[in-house]
């Protein structure tokens, strides 16, 4: 199922992402929301809010499925590709923020509902796309 081979570069999982990189483990995409103005925040901010600036701020859990709003296909997949594999990138709204992730169906398509799924690659967990 995973064309990847290996990720060739190190991710830090700080202490302030612990919370993000802990849910991938578990099969959870975690982001943050403000608890003055309520906005949600993807890629999480668990520090300051990027709209009030204020830094009473949540972990919440998104949700696993939404809708895609843009897709590209691309025929160069950068290092840690196998050759001969075409990267298919997709933008989904999840909670009205744009997510952006690998999609690992055969036909995507702008407004098609798809499942957040996660993959073991090295040390790490990390989410890709898929068709319901
Ligand atoms: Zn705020």
């Amino acid at each position: 199922m995973v064309p990847i081979d290996s990720i060739p570069y190190h991710i830090e999982k700080s202490e302030v992402s612990k919370t993000f990189w802990k849910g991938m483990e578990e099969g959870k995409l975690f982001s943050t929301q403000c608890n003055k103005c309520q906005e949600i925040h993807y890629p999480p901010s668990p520090i300051l809010c990027n709209k009030c600036l204020k830094s009473d701020i949540s972990w919440i859990e998104l949700p696993l499925s939404g809708y895609t709003s843009t897709y590209t296909r691309v025929n160069l997949p950068p290092s840690g590709f196998k050759e001969q594999y075409t990267l298919i990138v997709v933008i989904i709204d999840l909670l009205d923020k744009p997510v952006l992730g690998r999609y690992i169906g055969d036909n995507p398509e702008i407004g098609k509902r798809v499942k957040i799924e996660f993959e073991r690659i090295n040390d790490l967990s990390l989410f890709v796309f898929s068709d319901m």
